[in-house]
């Protein structure tokens, strides 16, 4: 019988950088060069907070670099597990299972696709938006609803970013790749 599933790999990933947001929010960088070379956006990762804490806690991809090897996550500290994972400081090792999950597929008759977020729903959306203006043709407007106060898109991305306002109830966040809808 043929398996559909690509391999989910467990990893020793080090931790690379570990920066901190308002809202005991996270954005975690691992060095996992099997999960970041395969992972697509819509996918997740298990990682053990701690070696005390046995069970893993799931984390969208926020972005995976196959060439650096690198794999960022954002998230939110709402309970013991984030809590332990928020002390996780760079060059310690974080025991990671991943990419799980199916990903999203496209309907390429579809050119025009309209991402919607909204609090932990944000960082897949992130990871598709950035896929998608890397890897093809197909264009994407975004809206983040982040919830609570939450890093920006430049924050994330640095200046490589086109981060835009625009006039939508706050606290949504417009972010366009590519050009308009409009176009
Ligand atoms: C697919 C997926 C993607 C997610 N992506 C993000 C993200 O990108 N950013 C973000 O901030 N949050 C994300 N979340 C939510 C995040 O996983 C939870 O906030 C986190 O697990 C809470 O753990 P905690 O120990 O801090 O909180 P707690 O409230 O202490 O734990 C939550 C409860 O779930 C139980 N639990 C935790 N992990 C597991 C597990 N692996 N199996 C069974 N039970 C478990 C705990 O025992 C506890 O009862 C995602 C969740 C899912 C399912």
């Amino acid at each position: 019988m043929t398996s559909h599933r690509n391999p989910i790999f467990v990893e020793d990933a080090e931790v690379i950088e570990h920066q901190a947001f308002p809202a005991a929010q996270y954005m975690l960088r691992l060095q996992a060069p099997q999960c970041a070379a395969t992972a697509r956006p819509g996918q997740f990762v298990h990682l053990q907070c701690d070696p005390q804490l046995p069970l893993r806690r799931p984390l969208s991809v926020l972005r995976a670099e196959r060439d650096s090897g690198r794999i960022d996550v954002l998230y939110k500290v709402v309970g013991k597990g984030t809590a332990l994972l928020s002390q996780r400081r760079p060059g310690e090792t974080v025991s990671l299972l991943g990419p799980v999950g199916n990903g999203f597929t496209f309907d390429p008759g579809r050119p025009l696709k309209l991402l919607l977020g909204g609090g932990v729903g944000m960082p897949p959306m992130i990871f598709l938006a950035d896929r998608l203006r890397s890897t093809s043709d197909l264009k994407a407007f975004v809206i983040l609803d982040p919830r609570c106060h939450s890093p920006s898109i430049r924050d994330l991305h640095g200046s490589t970013s086109r981060a835009c306002r625009r006039r939508l109830p706050p606290p949504c966040r417009c972010w366009r790749t590519g050009v308009s809808p409009r176009a």
